[in-house]
This record gives structure tokens, sequence and C-alpha cells, in this order.
């Protein structure tokens, strides 16, 4: 969408330039055209005028010339009574009419025929004086020269030559003149040729120099789109990738360490799921900005993608400095967050690495950062950790333990032990809780508490807990078939199980495959389980709990639920975490917890199991405080099926074989 609105502008302004630079070419080659096409018309006409005129000229002088020498021949050939004059005579003559006849007179035809008509009289008289002279008639001769016929068509014929010759003289002029006029306007024309070529132009570059600023300013657009993050307006991790690079010379540079913290926010899918994600965007915006005011101007504030953030730190000296930044930047989420109308408290676990104490590529301190932020996390959120080797060793465990988890699905080298329930006010027992045990072929028994977060993590547990689902059940109906006394089978169910698709069908199939009474199965689902729960809750639950099995909220108090949580969970059990029964009967908070999640359970008509019962005096106060059920070393560890059974007799045998099914 952002691009879309700068890419348009910027298409438009192209194909504009385009236009105007084709349109600029087109007319400067038709000024150009038609500058030479009459530059060239001009010379042509020139060059016929200026013939003309020269041709005029020839005339004019031709005839003044013929005038002269004729006279002349006449008056030498009369005084010497010599005839050869008349060949000189003859000679002007001929030259003469060549001269008339090569000459376009087309413009003075009516004197020119006077002439013509006249010259031929006056040449029919003047070759009569030749004939006279070339007779020795010397007096004929010089009578009809003295004729007043002969004068008179000379006279005339003289004044015609002079007629003509003005008219010459006046067309050549006339030639010039018109030849100046058209010069001068060729000149004109070429000259606003030109003007109008240059305006053009300088349009033109204006126009392109208008566009490669409009385009720097494109490209500058596209490196920010490129580099920030179009939410918060923050680097994005092309930034960090390219300000970490630097950060990497500048620290060799000048010998100071760079730090990298990496940090998210607290449970923030809810955040998005519960109030929606325009209210997760304000809230990230607003971490963004808070985030900058903490870091000084020379560090780098990026959002690497969701709610994660990195910050790059130059110039550090590193443990007091970071230390300094990681505590601001937890006081950001000391206080609710004032999102629109929401006050948002959430917050935030934070990771740090340095260069190039930890890593020597940026990957690498990436890697070791997320590592500091996983340990954070692990360490109960809201606070920071920096790097060290320990972290790294445990991260290698984990990915070691990773491998080894596949091994023991591979060779089954898992196996399940039964903890009992005990109807407290009974004294019987009502059921047991499976248990996971992994039997390590180097290490021995590896507890629950530390591979089934790893086998979360990779979801391998998806696998391990339909086994142990099924295997749990198999033993149910064993015992059932080897007429023990009814049991109840608690299985706990991890979060990513819990939020598998398709996990309704899985129980369902375990149940008809095995055949248990569907209220012999109690599935346990941890507080904090329903709270990373995706998709409707509560549906979810009715589901299952349509499938005639029980529920039961384990550990409870750990997590983040409230009691009015419990209104809405159709639930049968709710299991106290054993923090809470720890201290009992001495801690008076300890107390105060206990009877009150006891009370409040009662009141929704939802049982209560006490975890973690280890003595006489602990049942005791849970008696009194009418806590339903209880679980604990006190009665009994978990334990392997065959053990258990010779538990349940011994126990059975002791308590007056008073055992029964809750309902
Ligand atoms: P949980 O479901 O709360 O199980 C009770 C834990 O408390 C068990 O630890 C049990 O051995 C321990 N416990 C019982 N009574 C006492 C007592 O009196 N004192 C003390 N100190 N501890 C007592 P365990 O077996 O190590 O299991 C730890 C956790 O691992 C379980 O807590 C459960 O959350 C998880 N887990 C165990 N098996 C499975 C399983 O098959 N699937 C899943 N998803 N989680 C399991
Ligand atoms: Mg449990
Ligand atoms: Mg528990």
């Amino acid at each position: 969408m952002v691009q879309l609105q700068h890419n348009i502008p910027h298409a438009e302004n192209k194909s504009k330039v385009h236009i105007s630079v084709t349109l600029a070419v087109a007319v400067s080659l038709v000024l150009i055209m038609a500058g030479i096409w009459n530059a060239h018309k001009t010379g042509q006409i020139a060059e016929e005028n200026i013939k003309t005129s020269l041709q005029l000229q020839r005339l004019s002088d031709s005839i003044r010339f013929h005038q002269e020498s004729m006279s002349s021949a006449i008056e030498y050939a009369l005084t010497t009574g010599e005839a050869h004059w008349h060949n000189s005579y003859e000679t002007s003559l001929l030259n003469l009419q060549d001269v008339m006849h090569a000459t376009d007179m087309s413009f003075s035809n009516s004197i020119v025929e006077k002439i013509q008509r006249e010259h031929g009289k006056v040449i029919a008289l003047e070759r009569q004086i030749f004939d006279h002279i070339a007779d020795g008639n010397q007096d004929s001769a010089f009578s009809l020269l003295a004729s007043d016929n002969y004068q008179d068509i000379k006279i005339e014929q003289e004044q015609d030559a002079l007629t003509l010759r003005a008219t010459l003289d006046r067309k050549a002029k006339s030639i010039i003149d018109t030849l100046k006029d058209r010069l001068d306007r060729t000149t004109l024309a070429l000259v606003m040729q030109i003007v109008l070529i240059v305006a053009i132009w300088l349009y033109i570059i204006a126009i392109v120099r208008r566009w490669q600023r409009h385009q720097g300013k494109h490209s500058e657009e596209l490196t920010r789109l490129a580099h920030y993050d179009a939410l918060t307006g923050i680097g994005n991790r092309a930034l960090f990738q390219l300000r970490l690079e630097g950060a990497f010379q500048q620290s060799r540079r000048d010998n100071k360490a760079v730090g990298l913290i990496l940090m998210d926010i607290d449970h923030f899918k809810d955040i998005n799921d519960s109030l929606g994600h325009d209210i997760g965007d304000h809230l990230l915006i607003k971490v963004a900005e808070e985030l900058q005011k903490a870091c000084r101007e020379s560090d780098t504030v990026v959002r690497l993608g969701g709610d994660e953030f990195a910050i790059i730190a130059t110039n550090i000296d590193k443990k007091r400095d970071s230390a300094i930044l990681g505590n601001k930047i937890l006081s950001i989420f000391e206080q609710p967050l004032q999102i629109q109308t929401h006050q948002i408290k959430t917050g935030t676990s934070i990771g740090l690495a340095f260069y190039p104490d930890d890593a020597e590529s940026a990957d690498e301190l990436l890697r070791k950062a997320d590592m500091a932020l996983y340990e954070a996390k692990r360490h109960g959120r809201a606070n920071f950790k920096f790097f060290d080797t320990a972290i790294e060793i445990a991260a290698r465990n984990k990915a070691n333990m990773q491998a080894d988890l596949q091994i023991a699905i591979d060779q089954n080298q898992f196996a399940l032990h039964y903890q009992p329930i005990i109807d407290i006010a009974k004294n019987s027992v009502i059921g047991v809780e499976c248990l996971l045990r992994w039997e390590h072929p180097e290490q021995g028994n590896i507890t629950p508490d530390k591979f089934i977060p790893i086998a979360e993590e990779s979801r391998l547990i998806v696998g391990i807990g339909a086994w142990v689902l099924r295997a749990a059940c198999e033993q149910q109906v064993a015992w059932e078939n080897k007429r023990l006394p009814s049991i109840n089978m608690a299985v706990n169910l991890s979060a990513v199980q819990f939020n598998e698709r398709d996990l309704l069908e899985q129980v369902e199939q375990v149940m008809l495959d095995t055949g248990i009474r569907e209220n012999q199965l109690t599935l346990e689902i941890t507080e904090s389980t329903l709270m990373e729960t995706e998709g409707d809750l509560i549906a979810k639950l009715h589901a299952l709990k349509s499938l005639g099995l029980k529920l039961a909220i384990d550990d409870f108090g750990t997590g983040y639920s409230s009691l009015a949580y419990l209104k809405r969970f159709p639930i049968h059990h709710l299991k106290i975490d054993r923090e809470f029964v720890k201290d009992l009967p001495h801690d008076s908070h300890d107390i105060a917890i206990a009877r009150s999640i006891i009370k409040m359970a009662h009141e929704l008509q939802i049982d209560v199991v006490a975890e973690g019962i280890e003595n006489q005096a602990q049942l005791n106060f849970l008696k009194e405080a009418e806590c339903n059920y209880g679980q604990g070393y006190h009665f009994g560890k978990p334990m392997p099926a065959k053990e258990f059974e010779d538990w349940l007799t011994r126990y059975s045998n002791q308590n007056y074989n008073n055992i029964r099914a809750i309902k």
C-alpha cells in the first residue's frame, strides 16, 4: 500500500518527462528542418536574383558599349574611308544581340520591342552607310548619316536605350533590395527559431532537473522504506544488519565494545488477542518511542519483527553502561502503559551480548543475545541477562537433550509412574496421577521438569503426550480388568497438546481404543496452559468435558488466572500448587491462600486437590480446611505400575479397604 502510493506519482512523472522530451525533440527537429529549408530557399532565390541582376548589368553595359563603339566605327570609317570598320561594327552588333538574347527581358517588353524595331531600321541604314563607304562613295555615306531620317531614329534609339538602361538599373536595384529583404527575413526567422529551440530545451532541462530531484527524493524514500519499520518508524532488520556492521568497524577503530540488547514484550500475543490488533500496534509504537527516549542518540533502536526489539549500543563500557540501559528499559514497563483508553500492564525480558567479547560476527552476536534473552525469560520474565558461557552450555545441553529425546522416543526410554490421590475425609484412594519418567541410558533418571519444557519447545511433546495418554488409559483398564478398586487416571496435558487442532479427536480415539470408562479419566491442564490457549478456550474445555472425562486445573496459584476465571471454566478439580502447601500450617500467607482457594472453589462446586502433602501437620490443616483430596509423599511417591499395585494393597488393608470412586 505504502509502496503503491509512492510508485504511482513516480511513474506518472517519468512518463510526463518522457513525453516532454519527445515533444521537445520533435519540435526542435521541425524548427531545424524549417531553418535549413528557409536558408536553402533564400540561397536559391539569391542565386537566381544575382544571376538576373548580373545579366541586366551586362545588357546595360553591352548597349552602352555598342552605341559608343558603333558611332566610333562609323566615324572612323567615314574619316578614313576604310570599309573594314564595318567588321568591328558587325562584331559589336552580334555581341549585343547575343546579350539581348540571353537576357530575360519580360519585365520591359514594350521598350525592348521598340528598341528592336528601331534597331532593325538603324542597322539597315548603318549597313547602307558602310556599303557607300565600301563603294568609295563617301558623299552618299555622309548625306545618309546626316539625313534627318537617320538622325531622328538615332536620337530616338539613344533615348530608348537610356530609358532601357535606367529601367535595367532600377530592376537590378530592386532585385538587390528584394534580396536584402529576403535575407533580413531569413535571418530573423533563424534567430527566432534558435531562440525557440533554446527556450524549449531550457524548459526541458528544468523539467528533467525537477524530475531528477523528485527521483532523488523517491529513491531516498525507497531507502527509508527498505530500512525502517512501517509501523513504528524505527529501524528494521535491514538497518539492524547495516548498523551492526558499522558498529563493529567503529569498535575495532576505537577499541570499545558494542552491546546488543534484545527484548520482547511479555504476553504480547495475549494483548493482541484480547484487545485487538489495533491496540497491539499502538503498544508497539509506544514501546518503540519509549525505547528511543531511553537510548542515546548514537544507539540504534530497531524492531526485528513482531514484538521483538533490538538496540545496538556503541562505545560502551560493557556491563556498567548496558546495565543502566537494561534497567531503563525495564522501568518503561514498571507502570501500565496508556494505549488509547487502555492501561496495559506488561513487562519485558532482555538479553545482552557484546562484541567482541562474546561474538565475532553479527550472526553470532544475535544468537548469543537471543540465548541470553531466553535465559532471562526462563528466570521469570521482567529481568535482563548478560550472555555468558554457562548460558551457552545450557543452550548446547538443550540442543543435545532435544536430540536425545528423539532417540528416547525411538527406543522407548520412557516409563510411567503413578502417584496416588487420596480422599482426605475418607482416607481412601480415589485415583492416581500418571507422571512421566525418562531413564536416560547414560544420565540415568531425568526429571520431567528438565525435559518437558524442551520437549514442548521442539513439539516432541505431541508424540510423547499421545503415548502417555494411551499407555495411562491402557493401564487404568488393565487395573480394572484385574479387579483392583476403581481408580481414576489423571494425565497431564501440555499446552502444546492442548493447542493441537485435533486434540478432541485424539482423546476420543484413545478412549475408544482402550475402552476406558469416561469418568475414569481426568485431564490435568495447568493454569498457564489455559492462559496461552489460542482460540475459544471455554468452547474447547466444554468439548473435552462432553466426552465424559474430568478436567482439573493443575498448579493452581502459580499462573495468572484469577479466581474469577474459575466460574467460567467447566472444571471438576482444582489442584493447589505445592508451593502453597509447603509451609502449611505455619505460614500465615499460605494459610490464607489455601483457605480462600478451597472456599472459593467449593462455592463454585469445584473439588480441591492439595499437591505436595509431605507430613501429618499439613494433612491435618487441609482436613480442617475441608480440602477434598490430597496428593504427596506423605501418602506415596510416584511409583511404577507394579509397585503401585502392591502399595494399593498395603494401603487398602491399612485403611479397611475403604476405596471408592469419587462419584
Ligand atoms: P505436576 O503435574 O504438578 O505433578 C506433581 C509433581 O509433584 C510431580 O513431579 C510429583 O513427583 C511431585 N510431587 C508429588 N508429591 C510431592 C511431594 O510431597 N513433595 C514434592 N517435593 N514433590 C511432590 P514430577 O513427577 O517431577 O513432575 C513434574 C511435573 O512435570 C508435573 O507436575 C507435570 O507438570 C509435569 N509432567 C509429569 N509428567 C507429565 C506428562 O506425562 N505430561 C506432561 N505434559 N507433563 C508431565
Ligand atoms: Mg499434574
Ligand atoms: Mg501440579
